[in-house]
């Protein structure tokens, strides 16, 4: 039997909470719908989902994101609850089960845990279910320092030999300069991970709601590339994002391997 292809869809918070406004769910469901549609042509999708914070913050009344990262943890643990409920809900009208994933970056590297994942992986794979993961926030601070998750995609990428890892994202792509400040700057469609240029315009700053940036979203496309895996950063608000993907269409930035 020939072996499905697997990808890995990585959701980025302040585009899966509107900005911290709350977990969107109209938004959800559109990327449910296609990722069932990419589940009808063999490809396995694993979810890696942020958002947990945010949504434990809105849980919690906090209007301001706290600094101490004990409370980021904390918020985390609650809003997890909202986020796994929401794709629970959402999958299930397609009669697809999902199933909730918390790793830390550091299990995905250390062969102890290696084969329990594995397997794991592997079984959900073949119900058919669809792996939520998400950084588990209460043992690994990594993420929510740092990385919006976006490292966390890409080791799952180099784990699971994915064939493609999408970064959704409330920006259209990388650009050749800030699109903030330069009115000029131009989406870039098509690079090679190598190419020296991709770091250099990434800037290191992100946003206030996600952790990660346009800096970590490249570092996570280079680190998955080491698995030969293609990497695309994309608005993820685009009409059908995933399934125009999968019908070959370019869409944001496609980073070569
Ligand atoms: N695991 C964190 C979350 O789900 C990711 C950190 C972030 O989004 O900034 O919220």
């Amino acid at each position: 039997m020939k072996k499905n292809k697997c990808w890995i869809v990585k959701i980025g918070s302040a585009l899966l909470t509107n900005n911290g406004k709350g977990i969107d769910k109209d938004l959800i469901s559109e990327w449910v719908e296609q990722i069932v549609e990419l589940q009808s042509h063999n490809i396995d999708v694993v979810l890696v989902s942020s958002g947990s914070i945010v949504e434990g913050m809105k849980r919690l009344g906090w209007k301001d994101k706290p600094t101490d990262i004990h409370k980021l943890q904390a918020a985390a643990a609650v809003g997890q609850m909202g986020l796994v409920q929401a794709y629970e809900y959402l999958f299930a009208k397609h009669k697809v089960q999902t199933a909730q994933v918390l790793l830390t970056q550091d299990n995905l590297t250390n062969t102890k845990h290696f084969e329990n994942i594995s397997a794991t992986l592997e079984n959900l794979l073949e119900f058919g279910a669809v792996p939520v993961i998400n950084e588990n926030d209460t043992v690994a601070t990594e993420e929510i320092k740092f990385g919006d998750n976006d490292t966390l995609a890409a080791l799952v990428a180099n784990f699971l030999n994915a064939e493609r890892l999408i970064i959704l994202t409330d920006q259209h792509g990388v650009f050749d300069d800030d699109p903030r400040v330069n009115k000029n700057a131009s989406l870039i469609k098509e690079i090679h991970f190598d190419d020296e240029k991709l770091e250099r315009v990434a800037g290191k700053t992100g946003g206030i709601l996600g952790s990660g940036g346009m800096y970590s979203k490249v570092m996570a496309a280079k680190q998955a590339a080491k698995s030969k895996t293609f990497s695309n950063i994309a608005w993820g608000r685009e009409e059908s994002v995933l399934t125009r993907i999968y019908q070959g269409e370019n869409i944001g930035t496609l980073i070569h391997c």
